[in-house]
């Protein structure tokens, strides 16, 4: 990209962490307006769906000849997750501050910068009169961080020709595992949230013998859920495998059931990041995170709750879930639980993936190829939720589309998604929007 077009793409980005729209309770349309003033100044039109009072999501397209496949450029997420301590960050959080070429503040990661990626190649490929056979879509969403109900999900439901698409590009990918292998998102874990609920006789605290007591059931169901260990798999982890380039004997030892937990126990020590998240592509995981019970200080607690955050991979339905949480807690404590997945706090998805072979993928590879021969194309699933999934659910073919700088390791990476001090490099802007350049190109033209 030249100079001017990565000296927007930084205003822009500075901007929209600065509009700091933060989830709860969001009021994206300060970041709508935004990107609609600077499309707008551009020579773009573009509209905006207002899904609530200060939230809406905006979507602009380039029309095709209609003899090719329409891409989506999204959707992408303009909202942010607050920050749990401000003291801790070098910078102030939403100060957008430029300094040792990087853009600090939360957001930059996931995902503004790749939401200014798209919106500035996207005016590119219009002033360039980028000549198409499908159609290019830009959608701009609120809402994703807490589920999408304003956003993604709002607008399948109140304009789904809007959001028709054959492919889709958003968050997160091109992040590298070794020298020119880039792993990119292709699939992603689904998150269930569920609240098992004990119930014990209450009674006077200074007689607790051979009492019923209801948090006790759950404390040993925490400690159950905790330990317990999911079947396994390692067909996500052959990919990885290749993608750090590893010794052949590695290699095997990632792709063996066996000998897995040896290799990412030894992983925990010297790269934890890495081990938590290749762990976490093995199996289905349980954590229990919030256990409430008891009343007074001096009676039996009749009723105890514990919340567990499941996370499936794709494939696991319900069915599966309590199938091993009742396996998990032992035919006892499965008798007298009652399970509710909590669907009007929580995030219920499936997890799904599209074709890890597929045109679609090639296309994404070439496109990379383009800024260096080199540069491989290697699958991965993401272990958190995105917009994507809902894409998929409807036959979309979706990926997590970026080229980061290949001096930012894997594990300090996901320590800035909703982490302190989440920052981005100039470089990794600059190569992404070179990236969403040629990918265009690679799929429409
Ligand atoms: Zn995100």
């Amino acid at each position: 990209m030249n100079e001017k077009t990565l000296d927007e793409a930084i205003k822009l980005l500075q901007e929209l962490i600065q509009n700091k729209c933060v989830n709860p309770p969001g009021n994206e349309m300060k970041s709508i307006i935004t990107i609609e003033k600077y499309l707008k100044s551009k020579g773009v039109k573009c509209k905006i769906y207002e899904s609530a009072p200060k939230r809406g999501n905006l979507i602009a397209r380039i029309k095709g000849t209609g003899k090719g496949p329409t891409l989506m450029f999204g959707p992408s997420h303009v909202d942010v997750v607050p920050i749990e301590d401000k003291e801790k960050w070098t910078h102030p959080p939403f100060s957008g501050k430029l300094e040792d070429d990087f853009i600090w503040g939360r957001g930059a990661i996931d995902m503004l910068f790749i939401v200014v990626a798209q919106v500035v190649v996207f005016v590119e490929l219009n002033q360039e009169k980028f000549k198409t056979k499908g159609d290019l879509v830009l959608v701009i969403v609120s809402d994703e961080e807490m589920g999408g109900s304003f956003g993604t999900k709002w607008l399948l439901k109140h304009h789904p020709k809007e959001m028709k698409c054959d492919f889709a590009v958003s968050e997160m990918g091109g992040v590298i595992l070794s020298p020119g292998k880039f792993g990119f998102m292709i699939g992603e874990k689904g998150a269930t949230w569920l609240r098992l609920t004990f119930k014990g006789t209450p009674g006077h605290g200074s007689v607790p013998f051979g009492s019923d007591n209801a948090i006790v059931k759950a404390a040993e169901a925490t400690k159950k859920l905790f330990e317990y260990k999911p079947p396994a798999t390692t067909k996500y982890l052959k990919s990885i495998g290749k993608g750090f380039g590893q010794q052949p004997l590695v290699r095997l030892m990632m792709g063996n059931k066996l000998l897995l937990p040896l290799i990412l126990k030894k992983m925990l020590k010297t790269n934890p990041e890495m081990a938590k998240s290749l762990a976490s592509l093995t199996s289905m995981s349980i954590s229990p995170n919030i256990i409430k019970g008891g009343t007074k200080t001096n009676t039996i607690p009749a009723e105890a709750t514990l919340d567990v955050d499941v996370r499936t991979l794709p494939g696991q339905d319900l069915d599966y879930i309590t199938h091993h949480i009742n396996k998990a807690l032992g035919k006892k404590l499965a008798e007298e639980v009652n399970i509710k997945v909590l669907t009007g706090e929580g995030i219920v998805s499936y997890g799904n993936e599209s074709s890890f072979k597929s045109e679609f993928v090639t296309k994404i590879e070439k496109a990379i190829q383009k800024i260096d021969p080199q540069n491989e194309f290697i699958p991965l699933i993401y272990p958190g939720a995105t917009d994507l999934r809902f894409l998929r659910e409807l036959g979309v073919e979706c990926c997590g589309f970026a080229l980061m700088d290949p001096r930012t390791e894997f594990g300090e990476l996901i320590n800035r998604i909703h982490g302190n001090d989440e920052r981005i490099s100039l470089i990794t802007l600059d190569y992404t929007l070179v990236a969403y350049y040629h990918l265009a190109k690679e799929i429409l033209e």
